[in-house]
């Protein structure tokens, strides 16, 4: 489960948000290109822009569901 507490800096606000466990394995962005990406040294992946459309909030449900690490949390807000 990610930690809430232990979001990466670069997320935009909103219910969706990456944590600091990711490794990075890149499988989360074949998921959810428009939300999620590398931040500048690409040490790590974060949420960029929050999912807006049913299909956009699909996929990251689907990127969340691919972590191996549950470095994809949604706080419900
Ligand atoms: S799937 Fe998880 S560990 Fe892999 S890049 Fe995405 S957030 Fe990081």
């Amino acid at each position: 489960m990610a930690e809430i507490n232990s979001k990466q800096p670069e997320n935009v606000p909103g219910a969706y948000y990456v944590d600091t466990n990711c490794v990075p394995c890149n499988d989360c962005i074949h998921e959810a290109p428009n939300n999620l990406k590398y931040n500048s040294d690409e040490s790590h992946v974060y949420v960029f822009k929050q999912p807006e459309s049913p299909d956009e909030i699909k996929a990251m449900k689907n990127a969340m569901s691919v972590c191996p690490v549950e470095a994809i949390g949604n706080d419900g807000t």
